[in-house]
């Protein structure tokens, strides 16, 4: 509120006020019970604190002092989502995170909200327990109504937005290993505080690369595999700078390295994050005997061992899955006699000695060493691809866009390459949101590389799926498939649509159809948020025959009214037509008859393939009512307890 502090000069303010503005402050519910309420407060912000009082806005007159927070104390201030149909004086909420939970204060607009988030960050940055995730959305009646965890001091559920490279972000504040050179009072309040903060030059941490990196663009840095990097910047969260062992620096991906200290995923064996039915089928796939590899258990915080053996005369070969014991000396066991400081320590014993193992560890099996994952574009910053580094190979679809091509990028990288057809995108505002879509990146996203805007068509590039989409990969190979793999194409999408939902970005087409699936099976989903810029009557508006009437809830159908509850919406029927392996749902209707049953309350029926629980967690994507819909990390914390009951089946 400018020229507040004028007005204010006769009354007592503390000592070296640097801000002060009258917010709506909420009632911070210490007690699930405890009512609601919003008042009018005084906010103070000095060099240490920030204090609220009560205040008359009549008289513009300071009252008693209701509060106060130790700025030493603040975790996160960020914004938070407005309410839905809340009063205008609650449209621009920001939370103040400390010990006991979040404040939460309503700024009058934008700009003052903006202002303050952006001082109290300034003045947080060297404190010692920043939060690396937050809650979005409202603490509300015992639930945060982003996650629906109902702990108050459950872990955030998205990542701070300036913890990454968003373009938003531009907040260097939340590195607190590399900090800003400070200011003067900042320096006086450092000096009074013990430890100090590193020097700013101190290198941050040393890496171990996973796989070769060969440069792409002229500000990278090629990696060897193995070899030791400094990491001297890493506020993007894709791409490093760095330092090899020769003192050239440049950008490294930051997916192909890992800390020095991380010893497992420099290990062969060690593939961190496949399910078990993967791991089944990689070890078939190399299908020798004691053939083995090393995975994250579901778990949390365990690891299971997971060993092929092959009794004569038995064409397929079993795989047994061994949990890795760890006794409360933290010695890891497989087989209770014989325990180990490590487990690449257990593993050398038991690659020797079967002891109680259906047999010795003798080949380690990797998905990993096989293909180097993908990086975020092609080198750091390069979003705009040069079209003379394209080659285009075989045509592989048509769509809504026109012709997707398959093709290389410098004669090496596969990509899949749309060619979008003259008027049929809204092209400038897909390019201004492009660079943004790129930074979404994602083991179960089809992974945006760039984009060729200089010529027309324009070209989108992005990664290669060699199974083609997921609609015709059910109908063509559905039937081969147990449910058990089902059930995990359900949990890659609903990995993608946790991602995309805490970063509050919406898919608005999600279906069959637009998943992608690659060489090994894993499903990625395509096409987010591209439904934005089509310029096609027939798809966009509701009554159009192309819009996707079958995967919409009615305040969709009604109003229009996109939400990342409509996405888990379009989700449960992806899950239907998974499980019914590429049919079409409410195949017989037309699209009016859809609208009329969705509206009557009717819903899809429960595929065969699909048991009860499945259909469960389907249907309750089906609600009426948008709010009472799970969240995708809901969502997914069901399928993925369902997976690990099924597996141990
Ligand atoms: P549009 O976005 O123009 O509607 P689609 O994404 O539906 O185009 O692509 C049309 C077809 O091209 C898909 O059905 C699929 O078979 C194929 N396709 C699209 N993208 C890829 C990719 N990244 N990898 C492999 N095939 C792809």
């Amino acid at each position: 509120m400018k020229g507040f502090v004028g007005s204010l000069s006769g009354c007592l303010l503390p000592s070296k006020a640097l801000m002060e503005e009258v917010f709506i402050k909420r009632s911070q519910q210490k007690k699930k019970t405890s009512p609601l309420n919003y008042k009018e407060r005084l906010f103070i912000l000095t060099d240490t604190k920030i204090s609220y009082y009560e205040y008359d806005s009549e008289r513009m007159k300071q009252g008693n002092k209701k509060g106060s927070i130790e700025m030493e104390k603040v975790k996160c201030v960020e914004r938070v989502t407005a309410e839905e149909n809340c009063p205008l004086d609650r449209q621009y909420p920001f939370q103040i995170v400390y010990d006991e939970g979040p404040l939460y204060v309503f700024a009058k607009n934008e700009d003052v909200r903006k202002q303050w988030i952006k001082e109290l960050n300034n003045r947080i940055r060297f404190n010692q327990e920043l939060m690396q995730k937050y809650h979005p959305c409202f603490w509300i009646e015992g639930e945060w109504s982003c996650c629906q965890q109902s702990a108050k001091n459950a872990p955030g559920c998205s990542i701070i937005k300036s913890m990454n490279s968003f373009p938003s972000a531009g907040n260097s504040r939340r590195k607190s290993r590399k900090p800003l050179p400070p200011t003067p009072v900042e320096e006086q309040q450092q000096m009074k505080r013990a430890p100090p903060p590193q020097p700013s030059s101190t290198p941050t941490k040393v890496v171990v690369a996973l796989y070769d990196y060969q440069k792409m663009s002229p500000d990278d840095l090629s990696l060897q595999k193995d070899e030791e990097y400094v990491v001297l910047d890493d506020q993007d969260q894709h791409w490093w700078k760095a330092r090899d062992m020769r003192g050239q620096e440049g950008f490294i991906p930051s997916n192909y390295v890992v800390e020095s200290g991380n010893k497992l995923e420099t290990y062969e064996w060690y593939n961190k994050e496949i399910t078990r039915s993967k791991a089944e089928q990689l070890l078939k796939q190399e299908g020798k005997e004691g053939a083995f590899l090393l995975r994250n258990s579901s778990q949390a915080g365990k690891y299971t061992m997971s060993v092929y053996s092959k009794a004569p005369g038995d064409q397929s070969g079993k795989v047994k899955h061994y949990t890795v014991c760890v006794t409360p000396s933290n010695q890891y066991y497989l087989a209770e006699k014989h325990t180990f400081n490590s487990i690449p320590e257990l593993i050398n014993y038991h690659q020797h000695n079967a002891a109680g193992l259906v047999t010795r560890l003798r080949h380690p099996v990797s998905q990993q060493s096989k293909k180097a994952p993908l990086t975020a574009g092609f080198g750091y910053g390069a979003w705009e691809i040069n079209p003379v580094d394209l080659t285009f190979l075989r045509e592989l679809g048509n769509g809504q866009f026109g012709v997707v091509k398959h093709g290389k990028w410098r004669g090496q990288y596969e990509v899949a390459i749309k060619m979008i057809k003259e008027g049929s995108m809204s092209e400038d505002d897909f390019i201004d949101e492009a660079e943004t879509m790129m930074m979404l990146k994602h083991d179960k996203l089809v992974q945006l590389y760039g984009v060729c805007t200089k010529q027309r068509p324009i070209y989108i590039v992005t990664e290669f799926m060699s199974n083609g989409c997921l609609l015709d990969y059910l109908k063509k190979h559905g039937k081969k498939l147990s449910s058990l793999q089902l059930l995990e194409m359900t949990k890659d999408v609903c990995e993608a649509m946790a991602y995309l939902e805490s970063h509050r970005f919406l898919h608005r087409d999600l279906a069959a159809r637009n998943c992608l699936v690659d060489e090994a099976g894993t499903v990625k989903v395509s096409d987010f948020g591209l439904s934005r810029y089509v310029l096609d009557d027939e798809y966009t508006s509701s009554q159009g025959s192309k819009f996707p009437v079958r995967w919409s809830p009615p305040e969709v159908l009604n109003f229009a009214r996109f939400s990342s509850k409509s996405d888990v919406w379009a989700f449960g029927v992806l899950m239907w037509e998974t499980f019914a392996l590429g049919k079409t749902p409410y195949e017989r209707f037309s699209n009016a008859d859809v609208v009329d049953h969705i509206l009557q309350g009717r819903r899809l029926y429960r595929p065969q393939q699909a048991s009860e629980t499945v259909y469960s967690i389907m249907y309750s994507c089906w609600d009426d009512k948008a709010d009472n819909r799970p969240s995708f990390n809901m969502l997914l914390s069901n399928i993925q307890e369902l997976v690990e009951d099924d597996s141990q089946a």
